[in-house]
């Protein structure tokens, strides 16, 4: 299965990547989490794109396409995977076709998570995920079960995204509504777009995104 996770800042793409990949054994593929291991890695990409992503802005599509062009060579993506947070652009999603048939893989679905911008600032403020195993969690509406330890792993350090304050976010929703949201007819004129509502609570859109996987 070979899936795009499609929506704003905060509407849950990663917590529903990591869902539907440990359920079918996929590859989580975000473009976010990538760029942050560049920077903490201090690689030249992570070097261009550290202030880029501070200020909530998008990084040039030449360096997440390399970053995307090499992940899929790895092995795990094989049996498919989930792409979180990648393309963001026009460009970036013919250079997505490019690769595709490049590599022979097809795409079954683009995933529109529909949420208004007003929850996506109170979604974001709250976020904080897993240091040991980026596991993502909600101060508010996904706490771990045991207090301060994590569900997936077990760990106790969590961390929070210097980007995820009310003014980057502003920046990032944006960038959203000018740069990515355009892509949208792009993936509906093939038939792939299929939209689910990301203001009902986590498993119920989890079921509606396994319903709409189930008619194909
Ligand atoms: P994205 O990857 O699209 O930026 P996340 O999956 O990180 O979004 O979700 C943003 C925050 O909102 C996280 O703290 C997550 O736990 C929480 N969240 C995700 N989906 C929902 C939902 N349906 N209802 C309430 N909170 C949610
Ligand atoms: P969110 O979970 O809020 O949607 P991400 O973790 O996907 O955010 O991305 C964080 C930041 O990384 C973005 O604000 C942007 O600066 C950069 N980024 C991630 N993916 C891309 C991409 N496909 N193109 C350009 N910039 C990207
Ligand atoms: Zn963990």
């Amino acid at each position: 299965m070979r899936l795009i996770l499609f929506g704003p800042p905060g509407c849950g793409k990663g917590t529903q990547a990591e869902l539907l990949c440990r359920e079918f054994g996929i590859a989580h593929l975000s473009t976010g989490n990538m760029l942050r291991d560049a920077v903490s890695a201090g690689t030249e990409i992570g070097l261009r794109a550290q202030e880029i992503m501070e200020a909530g802005a998008l990084v040039p599509d030449d360096a997440v396409v390399g970053i995307i062009s090499d992940r899929f060579d790895q092995k795990d993506c094989g049996k498919g995977f989930v792409l979180d947070g990648f393309p963001r652009t026009v460009a970036q999603a013919e250079s997505l076709d490019e690769l595709l048939v490049e590599k022979r893989f097809e795409l079954d679905r683009v995933i529109e998570i529909k949420v208004a911008d007003e929850l996506l600032i109170e979604r974001i403020s709250g976020r904080f995920s897993c240091s040991e195993c980026g596991a993502g969690y909600h101060d508010r509406f996904r706490l771990p079960k045991r207090a301060n330890t994590c569900d997936t792993c077990g760990g106790t350090g969590f961390t929070r995204r210097k980007d995820d304050n009310e003014m980057t976010v502003r920046q990032r929703l944006n960038s959203y509504h000018t740069q990515t949201e355009p892509l949208l007819p792009y993936y509906n004129n093939r038939g792939l777009l299929a939209p689910v509502d990301g203001m009902a609570k986590i498993e119920d859109v989890t079921a509606e995104i396994q319903e709409i996987l189930s008619v194909r």
